[in-house]
């Protein structure tokens, strides 16, 4: 039983890792997907991308789209409505890490990891409830991280801008409920994409890999089961929540 059929999904960050799971999974379900990237570098997996999804039969398009520009998420989400009609679903994925310890944390790169990860998500949201609120429908799901939830030495950056996602999250799912738009957080553990590379070196996962009673890393797959329930009627009582998927992951 397809899920979403003929809805239309925008997914940020979606030419690999995470993001492209996510739209992969929605467009199994019959969603009609428009999803970003950012650098020239990923220009290419992008477009094989759109071409995979639509080999699923539904619409797909790439848009290289800076999630952290206001007026870049304007212009995508104004195109994306006059291209596929409305949007149903947003999900809020496209992020960055860039880690380091406060001593040596540069002013720079706090402001990059916040703009990237927190504001991409009120930048997007402010675009995609005009539509929502025309239908009296929606779901926005934004991706947290359990490093939010808990924090981490070395990712005060990263676990400010996921907490404040949080934030975000439960703020819109009060305000918006009302006009039967919901909106909840996903807070992954560790999952296996580019972002987490350094788990495979030498031995760096490995004390990682004790605290996760699932004894394993998680899959881009797996996130986006989870966003396809968040996306779908099968999530229809939830908002304001965030679900942590980390394989009972406890740092
Ligand atoms: P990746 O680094 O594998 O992919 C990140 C994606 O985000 C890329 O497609 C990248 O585009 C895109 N992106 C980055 N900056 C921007 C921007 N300014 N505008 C638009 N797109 C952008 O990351 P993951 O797939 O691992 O992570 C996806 C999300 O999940 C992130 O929000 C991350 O914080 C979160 N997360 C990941 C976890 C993990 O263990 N992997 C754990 C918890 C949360 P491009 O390809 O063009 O560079």
């Amino acid at each position: 039983m397809k899920l979403l059929e003929n809805k239309v999904a925008i997914v940020t960050g979606a030419a690999r890792g995470i993001g492209e799971g996510i739209a992969t999974k929605l467009a199994e379900h019959g969603a009609h997907v428009a999803f970003t990237y950012v650098s020239e570098g990923s220009a290419q997996k992008a477009a094989d991308l759109e071409e995979k999804l639509k080999a699923l039969g539904v619409n797909a398009k790439a848009y290289r789209s800076n999630a952290g520009s206001f007026e870049e998420c304007e212009t995508f989400v104004n195109d994306v409505v006059k291209t596929f009609g409305t949007v149903d679903v947003c999900v809020n994925n496209a992020g960055i890490s860039k880690d380091n310890l406060l001593l040596r944390l540069s002013p720079d790169q706090w402001d990059d990891v916040i703009l990237t990860n927190l504001k991409s998500v009120y930048n997007m949201t402010k675009q995609v409830i005009r539509p929502m609120m025309k239908a009296k429908s929606g779901s926005i799901i934004n991706m947290s991280s359990i490093i939010g939830i808990k924090g981490n030495a070395g990712q005060s950056s990263y676990a400010a801008s996921k907490a404040g996602i949080i934030g975000f999250t439960k703020s819109i799912a009060l305000e918006l409920g009302s006009r039967n738009i919901r909106c909840n957080a996903i807070a992954p553990g560790f999952i296996e994409t580019d972002m987490t590379h350094y788990l495979k070196e030498g031995n760096a996962g490995d004390d990682f890999l004790k605290k996760i009673p699932l004894g394993r890393f998680g899959k881009t797959e797996e996130i986006a089961n989870t966003t396809l329930f968040l996306a779908s009627d099968m999530g229809s009582y939830l908002t304001g929540q965030v679900l942590s998927v980390c394989g009972g992951l406890n740092i």
